[in-house]
């Protein structure tokens, strides 16, 4: 959630300005709405939509691997404004409670709408399963085109960036780690 309030009609005003430096003829009327179009598609951006974790009791004692693959998802990148977008393998191993299985998707939405880096975003899902469910183990991988490196610098178009975070027995029980990472279809 953004730390102080949102301010469109300033936001409209420092996109103007960005065009303004940037060299950009802003004469065209197509382009008369574009610094309130864009101030609202950053606002959409960064603000997460709330949501609440429902959890229940896992009264028939599941036991194993519970993963959801490829869940889309799209964040901003903090060094340079600009998009970086793919899938998130998200999964655990229940201890006493189980999680809504939208939630695990809702819970990667939530960590993106902010600005980030796609490591911290990881862990942050990772952790907030950790915190939430107090499960066995816990694993996130996140699969990533970063607009920053495919459509400047390096170019680099088409690079996928991997990043993962995994925590108690998907971490340190070599066979469940094993099945996490063939469940998700990566290699460990
Ligand atoms: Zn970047």
């Amino acid at each position: 959630m953004p730390c102080r309030p949102l301010d469109l009609r300033k936001a409209a005003r420092a996109v103007t300005d960005l065009l303004d430096a940037l060299g950009v003829d802003r004469a065209a009327e197509s382009l008369a709405e574009t610094p309130a179009r864009v101030a609202r598609a950053y606002a959409e951006l960064l603000t997460p939509e709330p949501f609440e974790a429902t959890t229940f009791p896992n009264d028939e004692g599941y036991d194993e691997l519970v993963v959801v693959r490829a869940i889309p998802f799209s964040s901003l990148c903090e060094h340079h404004l600009l998009p970086f977008a793919g899938v998130a393998h998200v999964g655990y191993l229940p201890g006493d409670r189980l999680l809504g299985l939208s939630k695990l998707a809702r819970v990667v939405t939530h960590f993106s709408r902010r600005l980030q880096v796609q490591e911290r975003l990881t862990t942050q899902v990772a952790d907030w399963l950790v915190d939430t469910l107090h499960p066995k183990g816990v694993g996130v991988v996140l699969e990533a085109e970063h607009a920053c490196m495919s459509l400047r610098g390096v170019r680099a178009s088409g690079s996928v960036t991997l990043t993962s975070a995994l925590a108690g027995l998907v971490r340190f029980d070599e066979r469940t780690r094993a099945e996490f990472f063939s469940l998700v279809g990566c290699r460990p």
